[in-house]
């Protein structure tokens, strides 16, 4: 069969792939002049650091057929995200752990004091936490919330924690010991060379056709039998139900000699400095040696059109708006809905992987049964 990937993304990619060895005639485009889509990294011209272009990426997973998958198509290097924040003139360290709640509180807990010392100031009013205010003040109490989640959180999705999903929060953890790896996952690292030669390397198959600077425009269907979506899904609709909201980033650039923070990434909790984060990046290169140094300060603000979308929002209108669009997806004919922008999901990219796996398995399936293709994908746990 001969299908039209629309978006050259890590979704795009692995379906592709999965598609051209199955024998299937696979034509990618994407409307930017690279592949990779926000995944995608080159060498900064001046100073030769590796610069993830649309904000830092960092690898982490459990699942061992994801990790093995990626590590086909190229080397990743061991990479712990240590990340910091800055609030009040101070530094402390994330995810909250027993060094963040001892030096907040100037006190000298153990893990089991620190415990105690969490649950005797959290909100236990709190049962079935509604939103992300609720879920924090039950998890870390008030004054934890105001300098580590509240600023933040409404510098980067523009509106009050009350009226964001608790399920954002639930990304973050709470240790009681001095673990500051942001993440839980077995597997982390950060490839040697960057994402676009992994996603290049996926993308490499004689049956693979890539066209880049190209938007999709609906008479590409006619001469396809098959289009993978990994656009915005009310894109697909010329969103006739309304626009998903998202935000997106603006990044500002600099240059410095030597090292401007000494650190990967330092978030700002402070609601007055308007970026939410500084992200060097010669730091998440740590096997490499640079005198001279860039760095981003992160801007968050809301998505408007002709910007780049990067979270999706899924605030409660949002939330009707998606049900109206997924009910338009789930019968449309000969288009299948995929990945972050595709199913509008905050997707970390190992579940990008997984699923775009997952629904390349399914179209196959589909295919030897020679039954029609179903349209929308996704996982329900995410
Ligand atoms: N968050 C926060 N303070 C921080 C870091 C994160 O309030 O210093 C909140 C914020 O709402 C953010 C969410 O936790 O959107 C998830 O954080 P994560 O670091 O996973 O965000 P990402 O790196 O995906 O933007």
């Amino acid at each position: 069969m001969n299908f039209l990937i629309v978006g050259a993304g890590f979704s795009g990619a692995v379906v592709a792939r999965a598609l051209a060895e199955a024998n299937h005639q696979v034509k990618v485009i994407d409307q930017r002049s690279h592949i990779a889509g926000n995944c995608f990294t080159k060498r900064d011209v001046s100073t030769q650091v590796m610069e993830h272009v649309y904000g830092p990426h960092i690898f982490h997973t459990n699942n061992e057929k994801v990790w093995e998958y990626v590590n086909q198509h190229g080397k990743f290097k061991p990479y712990i995200n240590r990340v910091k924040t800055t609030y009040q003139h101070q530094v402390y360290s994330l995810p909250i752990n027993l060094h963040t709640i001892n030096q907040f509180y100037q006190k000298l807990f153990s893990p089991s004091e620190a415990q105690h010392w969490i649950a005797s100031i959290a909100d236990q009013s709190i049962d079935e936490p509604k939103n992300f205010e609720e879920q924090a003040l039950k998890f870390i109490g008030k004054d934890l919330y105001a300098a580590f989640f509240r600023g933040y959180t409404k510098k980067q999705w523009g509106c009050e924690p009350t009226q964001l999903p608790a399920s954002i929060l639930k990304r973050l953890p709470v240790r009681f010991n001095y673990d500051d790896n942001y993440f839980a996952h077995k597997y982390q690292g950060i490839p040697e060379e960057g994402y676009t030669p992994i996603i290049e390397s996926i993308l490499h198959h004689p049956n693979i056709e890539i066209q880049l600077d190209t938007s999709f425009s609906q008479d590409m269907k006619d001469s396809v039998d098959h289009v993978i979506w990994t656009g915005q899904l009310d894109q697909w609709f010329d969103y006739s139900e309304g626009r998903l909201g998202y935000r997106t980033l603006d990044f500002e650039k600099y240059e410095a000699e030597g090292d401007f923070q000494g650190t990967a990434v330092m978030n700002y909790g402070d609601e007055e400095i308007p970026y939410t984060r500084i992200s060097e990046h010669k730091h998440f290169a740590p096997w490499e040696e640079h005198e001279k140094t860039i760095y981003f300060k992160e801007y968050s603000r809301h998505c408007e059109e002709g910007d780049i979308p990067y979270y999706p929002i899924r605030l409660v209108d949002d939330k009707h708006l998606l049900k109206k669009y997924i009910e338009r997806a789930k019968i449309e004919q000969n288009v299948t809905f995929v990945g972050r922008l595709g199913t509008y999901r905050y997707m970390d990219m190992d579940v990008t992987i997984e699923e775009a796996l997952n629904v390349s398995s399914r179209i196959l399936t589909d295919i030897s049964n020679q039954n029609s293709i179903r349209s929308f994908y996704h996982n329900e746990a995410f």
